[in-house]
């Protein structure tokens, strides 16, 4: 299916999560297959760093 003939030479790049085109210069991470833009990133490290979250006060409770 791809083709090497194709006139641009790099297709937009499109943020996993909220499907904003990630644009020249712009910061994303690349984890897992999955690109993520700036604006999601919060809520993508959220949920990444998800199992070593802790409430200050319940931690015995885990
Ligand atoms: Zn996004």
């Amino acid at each position: 299916m791809h083709n090497p003939l194709r006139r641009r030479p790099r297709r937009c790049l499109l943020c996993s999560l909220c499907g904003g085109e990630i644009t020249e210069g712009e910061s994303y991470w690349y984890l897992n297959g999955a690109s993520v833009c700036e604006r999601c990133f919060c809520d993508f490290a959220r949920g990444e760093l998800a199992p070593y979250r802790q409430i200050r006060g319940r931690e015995a409770e885990l």
